[in-house]
C-alpha cells in the first residue's frame, strides 16, 4: 500500500542516518544499555509501554538485515543476546518481542540495522 511504503522514507543508500547522531550523542536519547559495540535507547514513538531500539555502534554495511554477511555473525549474535539483557532490565523478560524491519516492504525507515524490543502489554499476532 502506498501510504505504508511512504513511511519507509529513505532508500537504502548507505547515507548517514539519525542513529549516527544518537551514537555520538549529538542528539539526546534515553539510553538504557551501552557497551563498546552496541547502544540501546527508548524509541521516540513507542508502540508499547516498553519500546527500545538496539543498534550496533559500527554499521559496517548493516544498513538492513537483508545485507547481512558472514562477517556480521558476531555482532548479530551479540545484539540478540543484549536484547534479552534489555528485556531483563526493563522487567519484561517473561514476555517480549524482538522485531527487525528489513527494507521498504517491511516499512524500515532508518537504514542502520536496529532491533525493536517491545513489551509491557499483551502483544498481538500477527503483526501488521
Ligand atoms: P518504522 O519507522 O516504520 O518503525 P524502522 O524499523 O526503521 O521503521 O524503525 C525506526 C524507528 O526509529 C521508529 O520506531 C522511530 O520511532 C525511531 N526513531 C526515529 N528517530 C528517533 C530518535 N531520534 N530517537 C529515538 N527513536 C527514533
Amino acid at each position: 500500500e502506498a501510504s505504508a511504503k511512504s513511511a519507509a522514507t529513505e532508500a537504502n543508500t548507505g547515507a548517514p542516518t539519525i542513529f549516527d547522531k544518537i551514537i555520538s550523542k549529538e542528539i539526546p536519547s534515553d539510553i538504557i544499555y551501552e557497551d563498546e559495540r552496541v547502544l540501546a535507547f527508548r524509541d521516540i514513538n513507542p508502540q508499547a509501554p516498553v519500546h527500545v531500539l538496539l543498534i550496533p555502534k559500527l554499521r559496517d554495511g548493516l544498513t538492513e538485515l537483508g545485507k547481512a554477511e558472514a562477517r556480521h555473525e558476531d555482532i548479530l549474535g551479540h545484539l540478540m543476546h543484549v536484547s534479552k539483557i534489555v528485556a531483563e532490565k526493563e522487567g519484561i523478560v517473561d514476555g517480549f518481542r524482538v522485531v527487525i524491519n528489513s527494507g521498504p516492504t517491511a516499512c524500515q525507515s532508518v537504514y542502520h540495522l536496529h532491533l525493536h524490543v517491545l513489551g509491557g502489554r499483551q502483544l498481538k499476532w500477527p503483526p501488521g
